[in-house]
């Protein structure tokens, strides 16, 4: 692999242009990423209105931080920035944490996050903005338009991503975006023949596990139509959207895949539930990690495994026994009667799939 340095913009469908040197290829693919989306009224300045990337440059701790945006990142440095002892004021616009995680994980994510002292204000906006030599004042609107205004030392922004498509030379070559974003069919080819696209610039779920696999995907293809004698077996044509896991690294941890119930329903699909708490595998009151949950999503006429939530100790490790359960398509009876060592926190994973059987022993 020859890796060139420098700003690479694409000149026609065979070519690229890095610093002035035109590189030919039969194939091109785009993985430009993201950037932190700006919020108007909130520009970035790194010094008192912190993006992600400058959050992750902090040399130096604030006594309060406003963090807007409580997607996987805002509850992060929520995590990390609490444990460091900061005032931590977390603030989202929907009317919970983690909106697109299970309304039950969110539930408990912030209860989690209340007791550790960090305020959290759902179904909020942040209004406007002023800067002064000692820090920020932000006004709050929650959904009945009353207002209250917040001091604080910075203000983190973690309201989105903004795909790198501009000035890459997408023109050249006739691919329009759509949201910023660059579309693309089976085995993440875009429209242009020969030009392929993944990770954050397709807006696919934006984790890194989801371009590297996209990526793997789209070299696979362009490998096979080079050399067919060596194509590999079953390469999937794209990532199966409910077989991507989700994890937040916070404490407690949230870890899901498939659909969370809220989804379900708006996709008017029929499933059944089961839930299996954490205190009912010995382990965690050893560790003294009683709290959590693991809920399955299973699909009542088929017993396939739609969707699985963990929230709790270890829960970005334990979803995947389930998630190896639906790709491998097993069902939950599979990892009920299979032994589990005693005592592990996989105990809960066996527990939940005996609940769905009805036949738990251990709650
Ligand atoms: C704070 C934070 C925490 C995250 N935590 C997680 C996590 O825990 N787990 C997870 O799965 N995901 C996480 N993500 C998301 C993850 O980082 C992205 O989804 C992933 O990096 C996307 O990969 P990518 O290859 O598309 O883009 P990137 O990793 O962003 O790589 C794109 C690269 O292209 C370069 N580039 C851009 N334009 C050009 C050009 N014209 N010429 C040459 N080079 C160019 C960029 O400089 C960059 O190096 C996190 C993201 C953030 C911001």
């Amino acid at each position: 692999v020859d890796l060139i340095r420098g700003e690479g913009k694409i000149a026609d469908k065979s070519s690229v242009i890095v610093s002035g040197k035109k590189l030919t290829a039969k194939n091109i693919l785009i993985a430009t990423g993201s950037r932190p989306r700006q919020l108007p009224g909130f520009e970035f300045d790194e010094t008192r209105v912190l993006s992600s990337t400058g959050a992750i440059m902090m040399e130096k701790l604030p006594k309060k931080i406003v963090i807007l945006g409580a997607g996987a990142i805002g509850v992060e440095f929520s995590h990390i920035l609490n444990a460091f002892g900061v005032e931590v004021h977390l603030v989202e616009m929907m009317d919970r944490v983690l909106p697109l995680e299970d309304a039950e994980s969110s539930a408990l994510l912030e209860r989690a996050f209340k007791k550790r002292g960090i305020t959290v204000s759902t179904s909020t906006k942040a209004a406007s903005m002023t800067k002064s030599a000692s820090g920020v004042s932000v006004v709050l609107e929650d959904k009945t338009g009353a207002k209250k205004t917040m001091e604080a030392d910075q203000i983190l922004v973690v309201t989105g991503r903004t795909p790198n498509t501009d000035g890459i030379g997408l023109e050249a070559v006739g691919i329009k975006t759509e949201k910023g974003a660059i579309p693309v069919g089976d085995f993440y080819r875009t429209r242009m023949p020969g030009i392929y696209a993944i990770g954050d610039v397709i807006q696919a779920p934006l984790l890194a596990h989801v371009a590297s696999k996209a990526g793997e995907i789209a070299v696979e293809h362009i490998a096979a139509e080079l050399q067919p004698a060596r194509a590999p077996k079953h390469v999937p044509a794209l990532i199966d959207p409910l077989s991507i896991p989700s994890c937040t690294y916070s404490d407690p941890q949230v870890a899901s895949f498939g659909l969370p119930e809220w989804k379900a329903r708006e996709q008017n699909r029929k499933y059944e539930k089961a839930s299996f708490p954490y205190r009912g595998a010995g382990k965690s009151v050893a560790v003294e990690q009683t709290e959590g949950f693991i809920k399955v999503l299973i699909d009542p006429d088929t017993k396939e495994i739609i969707g699985a939530h963990a929230v709790g100790a270890e829960a970005t490790e334990l979803i995947h026994e389930i998630l190896l359960a639906r790709t491998a398509e097993l069902l939950p009876e599979d990892i009920a009667s299979m032994i589990h060592a005693h005592p592990t926190l996989s105990e809960a994973v066996k527990g939940v799939m005996q609940v769905v059987e009805g036949r738990a022993i251990d709650i």
